[in-house]
């Protein structure tokens, strides 16, 4: 085998980090938010090698190697479903005026707590409007409803 350059191994590592659909009915693991995920404990392993993947598996659940043919199945799809729905949960979106609310409350005080001229909000918000424009600008117009009234 010749002795990989810096660059060539790295992206053979990378390779190696990739999941394989396969670990889902070999190890109920699944892809998800850019993780590793168990479907049986939720926990994600740090790299998504088969090696952990197994370990963990192997390690953590050995009553699951119990479940075979359809039973297996049918226990993957109602942990998948399970995930779905924690996800979904976790997720949901708060009100976004509640949170602007929220979040210009907290700013204001911070600014009332430096002793600040009031109009420093003006400044603060322009510097959180445009690290939002920049960062994700598809949620921007949520940062403009941000109201730093100081008085
Ligand atoms: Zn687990």
């Amino acid at each position: 085998m010749d002795k990989p350059g810096p660059s060539k191994k790295r992206k053979v590592n990378d390779e190696n980090r990739q999941f394989q659909e396969i670990w889902t009915e070999k190890y109920f693991f699944v892809w998800s938010h850019n993780k590793v995920v168990c479907l049986i404990c939720k926990n994600s392993v740090a790299i998504a090698k088969e090696y952990n993947v197994k370990r963990h598996y192997e390690t953590q659940h050995p009553t699951f190697t119990k479940f075979t043919g359809e039973l297996r199945k049918q226990k993957m799809l109602s942990l998948k479903r399970e995930l779905i729905g924690q996800q979904a949960m976790f997720t949901k979106p708060i009100q976004d005026s509640e949170t602007a609310t929220v979040v210009s409350y907290e700013i204001s005080r911070i600014i009332a707590k430096r002793s600040r001229p009031f109009n420093d909000g003006d400044f603060v918000k322009e510097c959180i409007e445009i690290a939002a424009k920049k960062m994700c600008p598809e949620a921007a117009k949520k940062f403009e409803k941000i109201q730093l009234n100081l008085q």
